[in-house]
């Protein structure tokens, strides 16, 4: 669906640092338009991320609402698991069985080799890492009946014959309306067939644009840095660093030449997805609990597939992908993906103009501190090792060495050589977070500071990324927010919220 209509087709302004053998020599900042937004066009792999990473949230916000024990139950709310042995195992009580949103195991017979080599590099093999867990694991999905569990799917279809839910399709919200006392009690919005409307709200309203639209949208309304607002002659309700704090994963693209294929194949199933996948939580320190990268592995066997990922997916030059083609043909190919859990590298969303059809300026800012491409490099090297492995010996496995010109002047294998590699093959994860960060530009019940009734439920509000895939996460921010908005219109649940704060 990627590049499709039900795409915003994102591409983020050229940094000429990063993503240099991407077509558009830039990213690909792929989101869902559509019901369900990105989760109806996402890779559907569930992960909640580290306990540690919301400790520290709730640190940092000041709130031990956030703490991992408070979000723990809201993870658990949502999730409906059918997998009989984590049910059954020390992992059972940390999900739920009857939730909205259909979530199961991948079990795949082709990947045990690669398991046992990345366990013999020392990583654990875990059968869930919802709690946290570091080591490869074949990951959970948000597919149920061979259905995708969008957020479209789960939630809104169960309810659609509720009368006090109206959804309209095909609609771009322009602007939050401010009363003189900075109330927000209308948006404006355009039609599919280019009407303007307006909808007033009578208790508060809720922006849940993703972290990309959302900044937009706040700043178009006069909420956003102050200097920027007035360059765009917006008049400012709130001056906050919206846009600003922008977190993403990225990673380098590793191919492994594996085994050879039988030489008759029955053609790929296009209707088959996941294709198998592995997934390591690693950290170099062996006593660190939280992990430092994650390692995405897909096994790949067909070159329809193969191609797929590289021109399409990745978006690479036609050039190279030919190269991987031709040097893998007849081969099983592992497109590994190390990527940085705790970039410290920040972006900034920006208005181009005040127009709200005009698609904002995505800075993506990666590797713009340099410790996150020494650490990419670090985590590309622990990866690596894998090659020395029984399982890839036994296939006589080969990392394949692209043509990179822009890195000839590198010996291949320096950490200079990986430094331009990880440079000029960045590949996002899709996880974009922090636009409107809880603790600077919302409070830590998700209100925009300096107005009033209107609060951000989005991955937007992240103040730093959660270790792994942000579906999970931002659905946890919704039924958390769901939660909020009950307790504020209900006097008795406030004050407990107020005790137990402190
Ligand atoms: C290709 C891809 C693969 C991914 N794979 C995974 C994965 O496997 N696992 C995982 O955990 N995460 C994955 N993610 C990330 C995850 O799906 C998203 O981060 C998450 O869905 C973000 O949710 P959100 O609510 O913040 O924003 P979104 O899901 O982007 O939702 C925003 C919604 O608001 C709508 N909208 C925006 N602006 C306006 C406006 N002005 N007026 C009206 N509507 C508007 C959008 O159309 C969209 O429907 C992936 C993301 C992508 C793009």
């Amino acid at each position: 669906m990627k590049n499709s209509h039900v795409d915003w087709n994102y591409t983020s302004v050229n940094d000429n640092y990063t993503s240099q053998y991407a077509k558009s020599r830039a990213v690909e900042m792929t989101r869902g338009k559509m019901l369900g937004g990105s989760s109806s066009l996402n890779f559907m792999v569930y992960v909640r991320g580290n306990p540690h990473d919301f400790d520290v949230w709730a640190d940092t916000v000041k709130d031990k609402n956030w703490k991992y024990k408070k979000v723990l139950p809201y993870f658990k709310k949502s999730e409906r698991l059918t997998d009989s042995s984590i049910q059954s195992s020390y992992y059972g009580a940390y999900h739920n069985y009857k939730g909205y949103m259909g979530v199961q195991r991948q079990y795949h017979p082709d990947v045990d080799g690669y398991m046992q080599a990345y366990k013999e590099l020392g990583n654990k093999i875990v059968i869930d890492t919802s709690t946290g867990d570091l080591g490869y694991t074949q990951p959970l999905f948000t597919i149920s009946d061979g259905t995708r569990q969008s957020t479209s799917y789960a939630f809104l279809s169960p309810i659609k014959d509720r009368i006090n839910l109206h959804v309209w399709k095909n609609t771009l919200v322009t602007k939050i309306i401010f009363d003189a006392n900075h109330n927000a009690v209308a948006i404006e919005a355009l039609t599919s067939d280019n009407r303007k409307v307006t909808v007033k709200a009578r208790r508060e309203i809720i922006v849940s644009a993703g972290s990309i639209n959302t900044p937009q949208l706040l700043m178009l309304s006069g909420i956003g840095p102050k200097k920027h607002l007035q360059e765009m002659n917006i008049p400012v309700i709130s001056d906050l660093p919206v846009g600003e704090n922008f977190q993403d994963h990225q990673g380098a693209l590793l191919a492994f030449k594996m085994g050879k294929l039988p030489s008759s194949q029955p053609p790929p199933n296009p209707h088959q997805f996941p294709i198998p996948l592995i997934i390591g939580y690693a950290a170099l320190n062996k006593t660190q609990n939280y992990p430092d990268y994650q390692n995405l592995n897909h096994i790949i066997r067909d070159p329809a597939t193969l191609l797929g990922f590289c021109t399409f997916t990745f978006g690479f030059e036609d050039a190279l992908c030919r190269q991987l083609n031709e040097t893998c043909e007849g081969h099983e190919v592992l497109l590994a993906v190390p990527n940085t859990m705790h970039p410290k590298s920040r972006g900034k969303i920006l208005l181009k103009s005040k127009d709200p059809k005009d698609y904002p300026l995505i800075h993506g800012g990666y590797y713009s501190n340099p410790d996150d491409l020494e650490n990419e490099v670090t985590y590309i090297e622990d990866v690596i090792r894998v090659i020395n492995t029984t399982y890839f010996k036994e296939v006589n496995a080969e990392l394949v060495r692209f043509d990179l010109p822009a890195c000839a002047g590198y010996e291949w294998g320096s950490r200079e050589y990986w430094k331009c590699y990880s440079r000029e093959l960045l590949i996002t994860i899709y996880h974009y977070t922090g636009t409107c960060a809880m603790g600077s530009v919302v409070d830590s019940r998700l209100r925009v500071n300096g107005v009033r009734r209107l609060r951000v439920v989005d991955a937007s509000v992240m103040p730093f990324i959660t270790s792994g895939n942000i579906n999970a996460p931002t659905i946890m921010i919704g039924e958390k927010a769901a939660d909020m908005i009950k307790e504020d219109n209900n006097i008795f649940s406030f004050l407990k919220h107020i005790l137990n704060i402190f």
